[in-house]
């Protein structure tokens, strides 16, 4: 186990646990009765007061009826969004909508071990504000996953002023103070590992082997992974950019000496009228490097864009609340 802070023993006493555990689920419909059963054990274990909530990022499988006949028998609450706004649109739902002193997100595929959950609490009980897995196994990941991920990571804690733990994911305990500081990040672009290391806390990491997926498919192809990360990148670091005005000071050093190299030659020794093949090329290069910049700063102004319409980060179709959980009075 490695920490940000060192044990702590609590001020005040943390007052009796009233969980809640978030549960994003898309076409999760083969496993998704047995995961609410096994969660719903889990967390009686734990306390009496306890709460489950179902997000349905619009799945296009049975995971509706599913989540709907558990949300009757063990007092779920089910949330259905309009249609499918992705797993950080899911997280951001269920912590809109959790009620206890305490949340637990943890995905629908019995990936995040239940086991872990009691340690977890203890964890918070301690005073810890927000405990956090970390996988500490990528060795069933394919190389080219685990490069990106490396890669990522180093781009992120370089280029930015809060420092994301590497392999960290959304599988997490976090206190009510957390909770209530990430729902008032108003932004729209809710890169959900970026936020979490932006609000701080006393956090603490506990390292765990993800389980094989029960059932189905992973939602993260490469691709997906790939706009991840790029939302990421540009939601908590202005790296490209500077990138490019560093690369863009280097060329134009490079573009006076060369220039001046020219102008003395030519006094020296005349004008040979050669060159044509580096004038093309380097037209030609100059012009890919000024796309690619203005590429990138697309990128930036249409992040502003999504953020200036202000629409809001989900939409639901349907809040079916069973939750055991009276709302906080407050
Ligand atoms: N998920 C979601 N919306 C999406 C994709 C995934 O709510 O658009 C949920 C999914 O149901 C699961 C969790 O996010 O509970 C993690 O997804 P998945 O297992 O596909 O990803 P991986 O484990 O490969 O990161
Ligand atoms: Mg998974």
């Amino acid at each position: 186990m490695s920490s940000s802070a060192p044990p702590m023993t609590p001020l005040h006493p943390r007052p009796p646990l009233r969980l809640s555990c978030v549960v994003p689920a898309y076409n999760e419909a083969g496993h998704l009765a047995e995961f609410l059963q096994a969660l719903h054990a889990c967390a009686a274990a734990l306390t009496s007061d306890f709460e489950i909530l179902v997000i349905n990022d619009g799945s296009r499988d049975a995971t509706r009826e599913v989540a709907l006949a558990q949300a009757q028998a063990l007092g779920v609450r089910y949330l259905e969004f309009s249609r499918n706004f992705g797993k950080e649109a899911a997280l951001s739902a269920g912590v809109d909508h959790a009620r206890g002193n305490a949340v637990l997100l943890i995905d629908a595929d019995f990936q995040h071990p239940l086991e872990l959950v009691p340690r977890m609490v203890d964890l918070w009980r301690n005073g810890y504000d927000m405990v956090y897995g970390v996988i500490a196994d990528r060795a069933a990941e394919s190389s080219l996953k685990r490069l990106g991920t490396n890669v990522f990571y180093r781009l992120m804690n370089w280029g930015s002023s809060v420092q994301m733990p590497r392999n960290a994911g959304d599988f997490r305990l976090m206190d009510r103070k957390v909770v209530d500081a990430l729902k008032a990040l108003p932004e729209r672009n809710r890169f959900m590992k970026g936020l979490y290391a932006w609000v701080g806390f006393t956090t603490v990491a506990l390292p765990f082997v993800p389980a094989e997926r029960f059932s189905g498919q992973s939602s993260f192809s490469l691709r997906r992974l790939g706009a991840l990360a790029l939302l990421g990148l540009t939601s908590f670091t202005t790296l490209p950019l500077r990138f490019w005005s560093v690369a863009g000071g280097c060329i134009s050093l490079l573009a006076i000496a060369y220039g001046l190299w020219i102008t003395i030659s030519t006094l020296l020794f005349g004008n040979a009228v050669g060159g044509w093949p580096t004038l093309a090329a380097s037209v030609m290069l100059f012009s890919g490097v000024q796309l690619l910049s203005i590429g990138i700063l697309g990128e930036y102004i249409g992040r502003i864009y999504e953020e200036v319409k202000q629409r809001p980060v989900y939409l639901l179709a349907q809040d079916e609340d069973h939750s055991p959980l009276a709302p906080p009075h407050p």
